[in-house]
């Protein structure tokens, strides 16, 4: 029996699912959260999705308004990662899985530690939404014009919009699909990567005004503090792409940007050809893909700088 098989056996045997990702959670993270939530609903199931904050960007998926920030339900027959590396990242969750009679990861993070009792994890995936269409498919479960939305938000936010390496000529293919149904792409980019929220262009700013380069221009480095997210009133999400700005810069092969928290120096890395920054990651306690990585120090953030650039240095 495969995998698959093993998951869909344990999805009719259990009384109650429930679904989780990861923490600051992304496009692909709830997308692919809300397409296994409507699937399973429509297969006759009554799952929980569990996602305590989300940026509100992702409001206009189907099914965003059921979504909860907690259950009294402790011991859930089943739990499925979605789009998650570690037990860590699942962060203030992880009690929702760990205590769970059966446990399920579905992800593309090539750092993923297998910590399911079943792991379906593809790294070929640009999108972990990418996957849930096969899943799906396996499955027999419909992907109806609702499924397929979130499934499609998943995809264009983890390959920036169909620009990123990881896009294969089976992800157009699966686009195609999901277009077939009437599903308005356009609208779907516009909403999630186009438009920003005013404080996020306020924190853009800023960061953009503290950048600095290093190793003849190879590295940027930028950072906002959590002063700086409240002078701007930020909400959930809106650090999101501020890592960019310094990516998209002629000369720069990696891109540093951290963000204060109350858990430490949140650090997102960024390349663009040769340096591997989920191996940089890696080393640094986080992980990641290739050229989109994270982790977090317990530091300040003029430390968390120097230890970073001493790693980039071999490697640059
Ligand atoms: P971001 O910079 O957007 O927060 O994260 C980029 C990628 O790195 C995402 O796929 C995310 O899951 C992964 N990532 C970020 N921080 C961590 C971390 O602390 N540990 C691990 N394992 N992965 C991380
Ligand atoms: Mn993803």
């Amino acid at each position: 029996m495969s995998t698959l098989d093993n998951i869909l056996e344990e999805i009719n045997k259990a009384e109650s699912i429930v679904i989780l990702t990861h923490e600051n959670p992304d496009g692909d993270a709830i997308g692919s959260g809300l397409a296994l939530y409507n699937a399973l609903k429509n297969y006759g199931k009554n799952p929980d999705i569990i996602i305590p904050e989300y940026p509100r960007t992702f409001e206009f998926l189907p099914g965003s308004d059921e979504i909860k920030k907690e259950s009294e339900i402790t011991k859930y027959d089943l739990a499925i990662s979605l789009d998650c590396a570690t037990i860590k990242m699942l962060n203030g969750f992880a009690n929702y899985f760990e205590d769970a009679k059966v446990k399920v990861s579905i992800d593309h993070h090539s750092t993923n530690t297998m910590f399911g009792d079943y792991n379906y994890v593809s790294t070929d995936a640009p999108a972990c939404a990418q996957i849930l269409l096969i899943v799906l498919e396996y499955f027999k479960m419909e992907v109806t014009k609702d499924i397929g939305t979130c499934i499609l938000t998943g995809i264009i936010t983890d390959t920036g919009g169909f620009k990123y390496s990881g896009v294969t000529a089976e992800t157009f293919e699966f686009v195609a699909g999901l277009l077939n149904k009437g599903i308005n792409v356009s609208k779907i980019y516009r909403k999630v990567l186009q438009t920003k929220t005013r404080a996020n262009f306020e924190l853009t700013r800023i960061a953009a005004d503290r950048l600095e380069f290093f190793e003849d221009g190879k590295i940027a480095f930028t950072y906002i503090t959590k002063e700086d997210e409240e002078s701007v009133n930020a909400e959930n999400g809106d650090h999101e792409g501020i890592v960019e700005t310094g990516r998209d810069i002629e000369g720069v092969e990696v891109s540093v940007f951290i963000r204060q928290t109350d858990k430490g120096c949140k650090v997102s890395m960024r390349s663009n050809e040769y340096v591997n920054v989920s191996d940089v990651c890696l080393l640094l306690g986080g992980g990641g893909h290739i050229h989109a990585a994270g982790c977090t120090l317990q530091c300040t953030i003029e430390q968390a700088k120097e230890k970073i650039l001493r790693q980039l240095k071999g490697v640059i």
